[in-house]
């Protein structure tokens, strides 16, 4: 399964935009209910605006808030972002840091955004349990476990830790394209072979390519015509 997977989506990668290691942090927080694509509309004018954590700790809250309306839960999302840059500042000398037990007591950071930063800032490796990653894993028999910091572990268990960032954005790669929570792409799915839950959507090749999203769908299709799945 690894394998399909690695051929399927090679070049996976965090799907937000970032510089910095702060403008990571603070795109991750965004992201909490809304898209990334959403996020990543929003982020380049905060962005120029916000540079260091001083800026947001002593941001107008007012114009802070307009400028990440559109991500949603503005109100909450404000005060996290204000509350991780005054806390940098305060103990971290303004700079993000690069632990995990250090970056879980910033303000907005859970164990998931912390592993994000890990992963993709830091380049330590980790696993990133949101929704789609913890549906594939079930889905898979991988594990049973529901507590997203319990099927890391478990997952952990399973797979070499230099492959656990790549692993985390292929999966989520997959559930955001092809394995959808209500009707996952089954007879258009490179996974089909292997998958235990290999008919929990369509299993016909022409209805589930239709449910393939994305921009590696002709790639994906292609590949499953090459003899990726059962059909
Ligand atoms: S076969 Fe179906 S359930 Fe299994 S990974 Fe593919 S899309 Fe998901």
């Amino acid at each position: 399964m690894l394998r399909s997977l690695e051929a399927a989506f090679p070049d996976a990668h965090c799907e937000l935009d970032f510089g910095t290691p702060l403008d990571l942090a603070v795109a991750v927080i965004l992201s909490a209910q809304c898209t990334d694509k959403r996020v990543n509309e929003v982020t380049p004018a905060l962005f120029a605006r916000y540079r260091t954590a001083a800026d947001y700790a002593g941001a107008d809250r007012a114009e802070l808030e307009e400028l990440i309306r559109p991500t949603g839960f503005f109100r909450n999302k404000a005060t996290a972002l204000m509350g991780l840059g005054a806390a940098l500042v305060e103990r971290f000398d303004g700079e993000l840091p690069g632990r995990l037990k250090d970056l879980v007591t910033l303000p907005g950071v859970g164990r998931k955004t912390a592993n994000v930063i890990l992963g993709e800032a830091f380049g330590v490796p980790g696993i990133t349990v949101d929704t789609h990653f913890g549906r594939l894993v079930r889905r898979w028999g991988w594990t049973e476990l529901e507590d997203p910091v319990k099927v890391e572990h478990a997952v952990g268990e399973l797979i070499p830790r230099k492959d656990w960032t790549m692993l985390s954005h292929r999966v989520i790669f997959h559930g955001r394209r092809v394995c959808h929570a209500r009707k996952p792409a089954c007879g258009a799915c490179v996974l089909a072979k292997d998958c235990p839950s290999f008919g929990e959507g369509p299993t016909g090749f022409v209805e589930a390519a239709k449910l393939v999203r994305g921009p590696e769908t002709e790639h994906l299709l292609a590949l499953v015509a090459d003899g990726g799945a059962a059909r």
